[in-house]
This record gives structure tokens, C-alpha cells and sequence, in this order.
């Protein structure tokens, strides 16, 4: 069982002098201009009284960039391949990773990697996601004879000749691994998920996960950053971090988009409790807690994509557009999120009805988002013609009237 040792702060009015300064810091703000690290420590903290302008500043910073297109939140019509769900982290928040012999374990072959790919361009789908346990060779070595029978030495070689596969024979593109895939895979992600190392520590929520290491992960996010690779990251919230920790993590990614200027969208994902987890007895972040770290991630990153699952907030969460995200991430009509099984994806008819309701259109986007997509197609290859093939004069995904993908 997982300590929830350090608190997960509960969000209440605090002190007189917290309140004021939550009104002084939202009264200086400017629509576009990043925030410092003392300011959003306190927007983070603002009391419930506060909320609603502070959600207002988070819609005037999206509005005020003119890369966000206006009335508009995308979202990325995937197909979810869960390569390997063999793990060598035992992270305490994740229902996802197996051990070998355990029920549910599984490897997806080339057959069955490519079986669900067509199905999902069938479904109109533009993306591949694959989701896998990081190095489960290094700890199994079940992992490793598999591998072996396949004919990789490692499970991310593995990794890019499905990549390859399934650019090669289908209209989907996935977006994973760095250097090797770059010229394979349009974009790469990385969740950072918290700076705070501290939950590394016996008991804590990435205790026994080594992959988890804060400074590893940086230096992944910043070696995409040198190759060029548009990169998606974000944080996990609810995992035992403070809300400093918050506001630290994203200014660990700010920070590198100032330096490489590749971090192409960012991820606010909430922790969900499952009876089955190390930390199914750890409470969940609160709606307003979500809210605030939403609209905090739009200032503190005014040119960056921001997005939140809609399934990780149901039945709230239309509300997150309220927070100045732009995106909603990645949403399957054909397979399940394999990582929280329990929250099934919104049927996308909702969730373009609920988009509306809060004032924007729901438009599917490619891997790569607009701005970055230029950069990526000056490549010549495969991937590039595949790219230029399903991106319309928005840069966003080619469909028909129904909202389905034209096959180019
Ligand atoms: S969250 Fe990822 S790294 Fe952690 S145990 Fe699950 S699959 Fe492994």
C-alpha cells in the first residue's frame, strides 16, 4: 500500500494575506504574458471565491495568441496499441502493468499490431498510439525470449518496426521514440509527470520505478529538444505532490520549450483511483484542484498547446474548457484507454456537443499540431508525403462532411 504522505493540499480559502495576495497577483496579469514562479504558486492556491476570474485570465491568455485557433479545441482520433503491457516499474497509481505469468499479460504481435491499426483508419482515425511498459527485457526474462522469437534485441526496437509497420501499411501515424523514430514517427511523448524526486522514496508513488527518475526524464525531453522532435509531455496530478511541485513541473517543461522551443502540447493529467492499485486508498484531485492547475498551465505556458483527458473528468469535464485548454487529447471509437479502463472515452457526438455548448468547434488534429507540422514535412520520406496526404489548409486532419477521415 502506497503512503499519500505528502498532503495533497486541500483547496480552501486560506490565510487573509494568501487571499491577497491571489487578487493582487490576478489583477497584474497581463493576457498572454507568462507568469513567474511566485505568482503562480499563488494562482494555484486561489480560493474558491477567485476561481472564476482566475479561469477567465486562463481563456483571455488563450485567446490572446494568435497560434491557438479561435474557437477552436482539436482532438486526435487514435487508435490505442498496447505493445506490451510487461513492466519493470511498479509505479503505485498504474492498473496497466503486468508481470509475466500474470492474468492479462500480453505482447501484441505484428499481426495483432496491425489488425486494430486498419481497423481504427476504418474508424477514420489519423494516430497510433502505442502504450508499452518501459524495458520489461531488463527485469523478465520472458520478455527477453519474446523478443528474441520476434527478432529485436530490445522492446524499443520493437517499438519502431511496428512504427514503421504500421506507417508503411496503413494511413495512421504513431508518435513515439526519439532519436531512431524521428524520421519515422511525426512526434514524441514523454510524460515528465512530477520535478518532485521525493516520490521516489520508499512507499511513495514511484517507489520501485527507476524510469520515474525526474533528472532521466528531463534529459529525454531536452534530447528531443536538440534533435528537433515536437514533443508532448505533462504532469500527473494526485500522486502525493504538493501544489508547488505543480507549478514546479511546468516550469521544468517551460523551461525547456525556452530552450529548444519544441514542447508541442502539455498534458494535465488527474490521478484516478482504481480498488485494484498500491494507491487505491489515496484520494483523487478535486475538480476546482484540476480547474486550477489547468488554467495555471495556460499562463505559465501561453504559447503551448494544453490539454486535458476528457474521460479522467467526466462528468465535469466541459468545464476544463473554461480553464483554457485547446485540446482534448487523444480519443478512440475503437479501443479502450488501456491506462484507466474504468473511464471509458466520451462518445465523440458528446463530445462535440459539449464543445459547442461552451462556444468552440471540435476539429480532429494530426499528430502534430498545425504550427509544428511544417518542419516535420520539410523532411523528405514516407512519413512526411503520409502527413502532407492527411493534413487540410488548417494543418489540422483532412475529413469528410461526417467527420471522417478522407483517404488520401
Ligand atoms: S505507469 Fe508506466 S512505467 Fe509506471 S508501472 Fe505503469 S506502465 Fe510501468
Amino acid at each position: 500500500m502506497i503512503r499519500c504522505n505528502v498532503p495533497i493540499t486541500e483547496i480552501t480559502p486560506g490565510s487573509r494575506e494568501c487571499r491577497a495576495a491571489c487578487t493582487s497577483a490576478l489583477a497584474n496579469l497581463r493576457p498572454g504574458e507568462p507568469i513567474s514562479r511566485e505568482v503562480a504558486v499563488q494562482l494555484i492556491r486561489c480560493p474558491e471565491e477567485d476561481l472564476p476570474t482566475l479561469l477567465a485570465a486562463a481563456r483571455d491568455a488563450r485567446a490572446a495568441k494568435k497560434r491557438f485557433k479561435p474557437g477552436i479545441i482539436t482532438y486526435s482520433r487514435k487508435v490505442f496499441l498496447p505493445l506490451t503491457n510487461l513492466c519493470r516499474d511498479y509505479c503505485g497509481y498504474c492498473i496497466f502493468r503486468r508481470d509475466p505469468g500474470d492474468p492479462g499479460a500480453h505482447t501484441m504481435t505484428p499481426e495483432e499490431v496491425l489488425s486494430v491499426a486498419r481497423a481504427g483508419e476504418k474508424l477514420g482515425c489519423t494516430e497510433a498510439l502505442f502504450s508499452l511498459g518501459d524495458k520489461p527485457e531488463l527485469l523478465f526474462p520472458e520478455m527477453r525470449e519474446t523478443l528474441s522469437h520476434l527478432g529485436y534485441k530490445s522492446t524499443l526496437h520493437y517499438l519502431e518496426a511496428m512504427c514503421e509497420l504500421v506507417l508503411r501499411e496503413t494511413g495512421l501515424l504513431s508518435a513515439e521514440w526519439i532519436a531512431r523514430l524521428a524520421a519515422v514517427s511525426p512526434s514524441m511523448g514523454l510524460m515528465l509527470e512530477t520535478t518532485n524526486s521525493a516520490l521516489l522514496a520508499p512507499g511513495a508513488a514511484h517507489d520501485n520505478a527507476p524510469d520515474k527518475v525526474p533528472a532521466k526524464r528531463l534529459r529525454t525531453i531536452a534530447d528531443a529538444g536538440k534533435q528537433n522532435v515536437p514533443f508532448t509531455t505533462g504532469l500527473l496530478i494526485g500522486i502525493g505532490e504538493s501544489l508547488e511541485d505543480r507549478v514546479d513541473t511546468l516550469l521544468a517543461i517551460r523551461d525547456m520549450n525556452d530552450r529548444y522551443g519544441h514542447i508541442q502540447e502539455v498534458i494535465v493529467q488527474n490521478f484516478r483511483v482504481k480498488p485494484a492499485i498500491p494507491m487505491a486508498r489515496c484520494p483523487e484531485p478535486t475538480r476546482g484542484e484540476m480547474l486550477r492547475a489547468v488554467a495555471v498551465a495556460r499562463l505559465l505556458l501561453p504559447n503551448v498547446n494544453i490539454q486535458a483527458p476528457p474521460n479522467l473528468s467526466a462528468p465535469y469535464y466541459d468545464d476544463l474548457a473554461d480553464a483554457g485548454i485547446n485540446d482534448w487529447g487523444g480519443i478512440s471509437p475503437l479501443t479502450p484507454d488501456f491506462i484507466n479502463p474504468e473511464k471509458p472515452w466520451p462518445h465523440l457526438e458528446q463530445l462535440r456537443l459539449r464543445t459547442e455548448a461552451k462556444g468552440f468547434a471540435l476539429r480532429q488534429r494530426l499528430p502534430v499540431y498545425p504550427e509544428f507540422l511544417p518542419a516535420v514535412t520539410a523532411k523528405p520520406g514516407l512519413l512526411s508525403e503520409k502527413l502532407r496526404a492527411a493534413a487540410d489548409d488548417d494543418g489540422l486532419a483532412k475529413t469528410n462532411e461526417g467527420g471522417m477521415l478522407e483517404r488520401a
